[in-house]
């Protein structure tokens, strides 16, 4: 990667909808190249494919870069020196262009009617031509022929002459390529085509390095033959690979995993999207796999992009956000997890803290947390069987003489908090010459009715309060026949 200049880069989406996740995993290389190396990162809005526009795309687009914290340099609602950074807005710009190649002879007016080209394209279909080319009717228009066409106002594409011979399977990977069709530059309604606009911008933005998708990749001899028409630089390509849902189909949006935003719905933490997005399709160089974006710029290297498609893998996304979880201060954690907990537990005269600590390492997804809390606000139904525990030996008779001994136990607590209660039960352990699992067990029944808790028994009775905590344990030596 050549580096000695500048370097500047752009994310060029179109406003068509939902960000892929394709899209951002594009957008987060081209982020962290650019500030890898100190360059700026530009945001560029193509949407000269008006058919293709949904409302509120670009909105979303805002939206999600900023949650994701990929800021720009320059873009079209914060300007910049190059603007204006949303296509529509530049379309005198592209026609310029366009008849600078028709003076230099890289480009020629095409008047063919749309009746014309259908019955080409016709015959091409019947006589099974893989791939629809232009027949280059236009392109030897005597120029007196032309003038008059212009002067009678008869409608006309702008095509790009392309070499009839040579070869175009050149730089980056071998394509080996036939004679490029003559491509259209300039519709009929005078608006450029794709694959012209992005050359043109990226020339006059100045971008140095485009990071895109592998389908572009037969379309770069086009665009290469276009700078050298111009006789512009040649941006470096960096072309990234498929994302698949397995070994033959891309991810979808029928997978319902496609978007940015169905990973947010499913409880998965942003900043541990980035990190497994930026996964696919990259390897870093040792062990470790766990990286905020500011470490993702440092650890990037460009050595490490695969060169096969990347397979999704929802397990280890899953690994990776507890990870990043488990990372959070407490008071970060607390801040995200709360909103996922008030979905199920109200009470306010909690101890919120412990039971924070207590699902910070036990939490995968944000979405997981409102089951695991939900018994706080009310005892669920549950069965005496679940006294019964294998591995602690305990069943329903051992649970209710455990939770009679420990009832004056937790009575006598005087400052309730986790050590004192911690405290307080492990010298009646040790008084009655019982197994911990003997007392805790039936206490993480008897608090939470509960198999799975956020904690144990001590951690539930701290969180609960000395009275709730009381109150359940009497309720279960009732419901035991105690
Ligand atoms: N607007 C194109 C897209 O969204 C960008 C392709 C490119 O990066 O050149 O696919």
């Amino acid at each position: 990667m050549d580096t000695s200049k500048k370097i500047r880069t752009r994310f060029a989406p179109s406003p068509t909808g939902f960000m892929h996740i394709g899209n951002l995993r594009t957008a987060i290389y081209t982020y962290i190249i650019a500030k890898k190396y100190g360059g700026d990162f530009i945001l560029r809005i193509e949407d000269t494919d008006q058919e293709r526009y949904v409302e509120g795309a670009v909105e979303k687009i805002y939206d999600t870069l900023r949650v994701c914290g990929l800021n720009w340099d320059e873009g079209p609602d914060i300007g910049g020196p190059v603007g204006p950074y949303i296509q529509s807005e530049r379309m005198g710009i592209y026609k310029e262009y366009a008849l600078k190649l028709i003076e230099s002879g890289h480009a020629y007016y095409c008047f063919c009617t749309k009746e014309r080209i259908d019955a080409l394209h016709k015959a091409q279909q019947e006589a099974k031509v893989s791939n629809m080319m232009y027949d280059r009717h236009c392109r030897n228009l005597p120029k007196e022929e032309v003038d008059r066409l212009l002067a009678e106002g008869t409608p006309y594409v702008i095509r790009q002459k392309m070499p009839l011979e040579g070869s175009t399977s050149r730089f980056l990977y071998e394509i080996a390529a036939p004679i490029p069709n003559d491509q259209i530059l300039i519709k009929a309604d005078g608006m450029p085509t794709y694959n012209f606009a992005n050359v043109i911008d990226d020339h006059l933005m100045g971008i140095t390095h485009v990071v895109r998708g592998n389908e572009y990749l037969s379309s770069a001899p086009k665009y290469n033959l276009l700078y050298e028409a111009f006789g512009w630089d040649i941006p470096e390509y960096i072309h990234v690979e498929h994302i698949m849902r397995d070994a033959q189909h891309k991810l979808s949006k029928r997978d319902g995993d496609a978007y940015f935003g169905d990973f947010v719905d499913k409880g998965f933490y942003v900043p541990a999207i980035i990190n497994y997005i930026a996964l696919l399709g990259w390897a870093p160089k040792g062990e470790n796999e766990i990286f905020s974006l500011d470490e993702l710029v440092q650890e990037f290297d460009i050595s490490g992009l695969s060169k096969s498609p990347a397979v999704f893998d929802i397990v280890k996304m899953k690994a990776i956000n507890a990870e990043h979880l488990r990372r959070l201060s407490h008071d970060e954690f607390k801040a995200l997890a709360l909103p996922y907990i008030r979905q199920t537990c109200k009470r306010e005269d909690i101890d919120i803290d412990v039971l924070v600590k207590t699902l910070q390492p036990r939490t995968e997804l944000f979405t997981d947390i409102p089951e695991k809390v939900d018994f706080i606000d009310e005892m669920p139904e549950y069965s005496d069987e679940l006294y019964f525990n294998k591995k602690m030996k305990t069943n329903a008779e051992t649970g209710l003489s455990a939770l009679k001994m420990l009832l004056p136990v937790l009575g006598g607590v005087e400052d309730w908090n986790e050590e004192n209660i911690h405290s307080a039960i492990f010298a009646e352990i040790e008084k009655q010459g019982v197994k911990n699992g003997f007392m805790l067990w039936p206490l993480r029944v008897a608090l939470s009715g509960k198999a799975l808790t956020p904690g144990g028994g001590i951690e539930l009775a701290a969180i609960l309060g000395k009275d709730e905590t009381i109150r359940r344990t009497e309720a279960a030596i009732t419901k035991l026949g105690g």
